[in-house]
C-alpha cells in the first residue's frame, strides 16, 4: 500500500494555502472531491481582502485576518495574481450607525488595523460620490483579489514542491493507526487505500460529515454545521464607483455591500439566509430586499439594472451570535496528526495563508 506524509482533502483556498506552504517541508497531496479546485465557497464569495475591522480582540479571525492580509499582498506581489488595494467606505445612517462605526475604529485598533478614519461630507462625496451616509469610515487597506488566479498560483507553488493535487477524488474515511492513519479514497467510482501520516480536513461545508468518517473522533468535537447562503446581485451598466462601499455590519455577515472586480463590474451582496442543504441556486425574487437595502446608501440606483448572479454559502457553526474559526489539533481532539478546520467562513479567503503557516507550524511540531 502507498503511504504519504500527508493528505490534505479539499481544494478550496484553505485546503491549497496548507498545501503550498506545507510542501516546503512534506511530501503533500491534496485531494479534492470535484472536477477542479475551488469550485465550492472559494469561488462563490465577494473575492476582497478584507482589513481585519470586526472580529472580536483576539478571535483566530482578527489574528488570521489581519496576518492574512498581509501575506496574500506579499503573495499576489511574488506569483502576480491579480490584485487591487481599493480601499473601502463604511456608511453610517443615523446616530445608532455612527456609534457603531466608533466601536469599528476601536475594534479595528484593538486588532491591530490602526488605519482607518473618518470621512467629511466632502471626502464622502469624493470617494463615494452619489452614496447618501451621515458619516462615513475609510479602511484603506482593503482590497480585491482574483481568487481562481490566486488559487492556480497555490497549485503551482504544491507541484513545484514536487506536491500533488488530485481532482475527482473523495476522501471516504479513516482509521487511525499506530503511527498516522489508514485513508480509503473514492476516485471515479474506484475505491482504494493508502496510509498518511498526517491528515487534514479542510473540507469546507462538508468538513464535519469527513470528520464523521473518522474513526475514533469523539462526535462531541465535531462542531454542528448550518448552511447559510448568501447571494449576489450584479448591476448592469455605469456605475459611480471607485471603492467598494459597505453599510455597518449586520448579524450573520457584513450587510449588502458594493463591491466592484477586477474588471470594473460592480455587484451587491451577499444577502444571508439559512438553508437546509448545499444548493447554490438562486432566487431572484429576494431583488425588493436588495433594491431597498441598496437605495439606503446609494439612492440613484437603478432597480431594472439589478440582475440575480450567483450565491455561496457559509458553514456556520451556529444560527446566533458572532462565531470564529475552529481549527482542532491532537490538544483538542487527542488523535496525533489530525487536523480538522471548521466554520471557515468570511474572512477565510484573506485567513487562508496565515492559517496555512499555523497549520504548517503545528505539524511539524508534533
Ligand atoms: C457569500 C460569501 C462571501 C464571502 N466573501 C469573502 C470575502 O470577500 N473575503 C474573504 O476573505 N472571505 C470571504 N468568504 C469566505 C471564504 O470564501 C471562505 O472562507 C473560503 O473560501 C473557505 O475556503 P475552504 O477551502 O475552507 O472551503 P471550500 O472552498 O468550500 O473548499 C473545500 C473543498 O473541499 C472539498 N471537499 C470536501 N469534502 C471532501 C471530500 N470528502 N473529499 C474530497 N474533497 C472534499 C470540496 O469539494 C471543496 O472544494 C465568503 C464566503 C461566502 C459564503
Amino acid at each position: 500500500m502507498e503511504h504519504i506524509n500527508t493528505l490534505i482533502i479539499g481544494a478550496g483556498v484553505v485546503g491549497l494555502s496548507i498545501a503550498a506552504r506545507l510542501s516546503q517541508h512534506r511530501e503533500v497531496f491534496v485531494v479534492e472531491q470535484a472536477k477542479h479546485f475551488g469550485e465550492h465557497t472559494s469561488s462563490r464569495n465577494s473575492e476582497v481582502i478584507h482589513a481585519g475591522i470586526y472580529y472580536p480582540t483576539d478571535s483566530e479571525k482578527a489574528r488570521h485576518c489581519v496576518a492574512g492580509k498581509a501575506l496574500l499582498y506579499q503573495h499576489c506581489k511574488d506569483f502576480s495574481v491579480p490584485v487591487k488595494q481599493l480601499g473601502k467606505v463604511i456608511t453610517a445612517q443615523n446616530d445608532a450607525e455612527i456609534q457603531t462605526l466608533e466601536k469599528l475604529i476601536l475594534q479595528a485598533e484593538q486588532n491591530g488595523v490602526d488605519d482607518l478614519y473618518r470621512l467629511s461630507q466632502a471626502e464622502l462625496q469624493q470617494k463615494a460620490p452619489q452614496v447618501k451616509a451621515k458619516e462615513g469610515l475609510f479602511s484603506p487597506s482593503t482590497g480585491i483579489i482574483d481568487s481562481h488566479q490566486f488559487m492556480l498560483s497555490l497549485v503551482g507553488q504544491l507541484e513545484q514542491n514536487q506536491g500533488h493535487f488530485v481532482a475527482n477524488t473523495q476522501f471516504i474515511s479513516a482509521t487511525p493507526m499506530q503511527q498516522g492513519f489508514l485513508v480509503t479514497l473514492n476516485c471515479e467510482g474506484e475505491t482504494f487505500s493508502l496510509s498518511c501520516t498526517h491528515l487534514i480536513n479542510a473540507g469546507g461545508l462538508y468538513a464535519q460529515h469527513n470528520a464523521a468518517k473518522i474513526e475514533g473522533l469523539n462526535s462531541a468535537k465535531i462542531p454542528p454545521i448550518h448552511y447559510c447562503r448568501g447571494q449576489y446581485f450584479s448591476y448592469q451598466g455605469a456605475h459611480p464607483f471607485k471603492h467598494l462601499i459597505y453599510p455597518v455590519p449586520e448579524q450573520h455577515g457584513l450587510g449588502i455591500h458594493a463591491t466592484v472586480d477586477l474588471a470594473g463590474q460592480l455587484r451587491f451582496g451577499p444577502d444571508t439566509q439559512f438553508v437546509d442543504a448545499i444548493d447554490y441556486a438562486t432566487d431572484s425574487s429576494a431583488l425588493d430586499k436588495f433594491y431597498q437595502a441598496i437605495q439606503r446608501y446609494w439612492p440613484q440606483v437603478e432597480k431594472s439594472k439589478l440582475q440575480i448572479d450567483y450565491a455561496g454559502i457559509r458553514p456556520k457553526l451556529q444560527t446566533t451570535g458572532s462565531q470564529d474559526f475552529t481549527i482542532e489539533d491532537r490538544r483538542i481532539h487527542g488523535i496525533p496528526g489530525l487536523i480538522n478546520l471548521f466554520g471557515i467562513e468570511s474572512p477565510g479567503l484573506t485567513a487562508s495563508l496565515s492559517l496555512a503557516q499555523s497549520v504548517t507550524e503545528q505539524l511539524i511540531a508534533e
